[in-house]
């Protein structure tokens, strides 16, 4: 097999101009991104190919599973038109000043127009490139799965994140606590920019980069910005990324998911979960729980999360200072994550149990609900789905309550924290009235919208484990049905009960660290 790099021949719709997205900012003064080209893999072969998302970006079925594309995205040829490139950040990494980092081993092949706007490819684990600093630009077969099959659930549970497109595997080695085979994923976004693209130009003091960044960020991203001018513009560039992130939090929070590694490199400017590395989803529910073995402080504990995004947009902010200037503007954009944030989580939460409204005590409702929950370590994705089909059938069954009590130890607890709920459920208010007017809705129905909040699946760690374990056998089955089900998890999908069940035991010793 010739690893040699090639120039292939693929019509590729590329934007052609550098410079039409912000991360091909500046390629010709070279400040933000560097050509790099991907580094050939050795007999790749397709791990994983994610047809739904092909077909949302209008990318031809017939090209995209081709050989010659097979080697491009493994870094062996270079896609006509494509211009790979790296680009340069900086970072807090647990809460540190990291200095420079930027994209150790991720390659951008450029951006290109689809039906869902301008979207950027990139390669992750295509090789070495000038900032990988001692990293050897790789990525295994496992971190691959994982990222994979991450980004595409979290998107079928709605949340903002970048795609994942395909993964491409090779024999070749790489050796992380143990030698293992190397894998590309194809990312898909329609930005990449990090918090700490502007930590990068702030810290070095050069405010020219700086504002081109955040005026292409602008330009691309949120035009509705353009109309303003100086400070205010930058002021509101910031307040829309405390929005988004706000919103994001909110949604990570509601499932259940905890990232892991919150570096300020891993916050995307546009508010998608990004950088999926130790990640997991929650089986039974810990606020403390830290997912990242390395995280030894548990600085990215689950219920830390939405403090900790905070703590970066303080990062950001600061970072935007050289043009702001105004402090006050700079606090007042900060300070709307202290409503945001519980108002978006409220939102959530409030569906998650059936309360389309928010009345005077919901918020001690849930906080005690999820006392409870800690307490028995119940697990948090069955307690939902569980309930929502209970609430779906109390008006019918008199024992529908049953599987959800079960689920605790301390029975009487939980028991009058239900006769709680069902009150408030039965409430026959709607925020429009100030007096009781409005027609009860049924039970049934509201059971049937918190079966279109509460997931039946998501990405387990030892699913993803399963897939993992088969796919170094050389079988992708699992790969490619899991990323069906995650992609409509509310679906029953009944021939995939299991995925639904309790982790097992062994579950809980999978360590998962940031090597990948
Ligand atoms: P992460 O913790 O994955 O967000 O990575 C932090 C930084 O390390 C980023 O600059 C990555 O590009 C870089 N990095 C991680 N793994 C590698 C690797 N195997 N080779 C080169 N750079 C890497
Ligand atoms: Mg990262």
């Amino acid at each position: 097999m010739n690893t040699k790099r090639q120039d292939s021949n693929l019509a590729f719709p590329w934007k052609t101009s550098i410079g039409t997205s912000a991360s091909q900012l500046a390629l010709a003064s070279n400040k933000f991104q560097t050509p790099c080209p991907p580094t050939p893999l050795l007999s790749p072969y397709w791990v994983a190919q994610n047809d739904a998302l092909r077909s949302e970006l209008g990318l031809d079925g017939q090209i995209w599973q081709s050989e010659p594309v097979l080697h491009a995205l493994a870094g062996n040829a270079v896609l006509e038109g494509s211009h790979p490139t790296a680009s340069v950040y900086s970072g807090h990494q647990f809460g540190v000043w990291a200095g420079q980092l930027g994209d150790g081993r991720a390659i951008s092949l450029g951006v290109i127009d689809t039906p869902q706007g301008s979207q950027e490819i990139q390669l992750k684990g295509a090789g070495p490139t000038p900032y990988s600093r001692r990293g050897d630009g790789r990525a295994v077969l496992r971190s691959s799965i994982r990222e994979f099959l991450a980004s595409e659930a979290m998107h079928g549970l709605g949340i903002a994140t970048t795609r994942a497109l395909c993964i491409t595997g090779s024999p070749t080695l790489v050796y992380r606590e143990e030698a293992e085979t190397a894998a590309v994923v194809t990312r898909v976004a329609p930005s990449f920019v990090r918090f700490g693209h502007f930590e990068h130009f702030a810290a070095n003091d050069d405010i020219e980069a700086l504002q081109s960044l955040a005026d292409q960020v602008i330009a691309q991203h949120m035009p509705e910005l353009l109309d303003l001018q100086g400070a205010q513009r930058y002021a509101a560039l910031l307040q829309e990324v405390v929005q988004r992130t706000a919103c994001m939090m909110a949604q990570w929070q509601s499932v259940g998911f905890c990232h892991g590694v919150m570096n300020t490199d891993n916050m995307s400017i546009l508010g998608l979960t990004l950088d999926y590395g130790p990640f997991q989803f929650m089986d039974s529910f810990n606020p403390n729980h830290i997912c990242n073995h390395s995280d030894t402080q548990g600085r990215y504990a689950f219920a830390r999360q939405p403090q900790i995004a905070n703590w970066n947009l303080y990062a950001l902010a600061q970072a935007l200072m050289p043009l702001i200037h105004d402090q006050d503007l700079v606090l007042s954009a900060l300070q709307t994550f202290q409503t945001a944030y519980p108002h978006q989580l409220d939102v959530r939460m409030g569906a998650k149990l059936g309360m389309n409204f928010p009345l005077e005590g919901d918020r001690a409702l849930m906080q005690n609900l999820l006392k409870l929950l800690h307490e028995s370590r119940v697990d948090y994705t069955i307690f939902w789905r569980r309930l929502s089909h209970a609430v779906a059938e109390s008006e019918h069954c008199s024992q529908s309550f049953e599987p959800v009590r079960d689920l605790f130890l301390n029975r009487q607890a939980f028991d009058d924290w239900q006769m709680g709920y069902l009150n408030r459920l039965d409430e026959k208010a709607s925020p429009s009235s100030t007096t009781s007017t409005i027609a009860r809705v049924s039970r049934q129905h509201i059971g049937q919208q918190m079966l279109r909040v509460n997931p039946k699946y998501v990405l387990r760690n030892h699913l993803g484990e399963l897939a993992i374990r088969q796919a170094k056998a050389g079988d992708f089955g699992m790969i490619q049905e899991l990323l069906n089900v995650l992609h409509s998890p509310f679906e029953e999908h009944t021939h995939f009960d299991t995925w639904a069940g309790f982790a097992p035991e062994w579950a809980s010793s999978l360590d998962i660290s940031c090597s990948s």
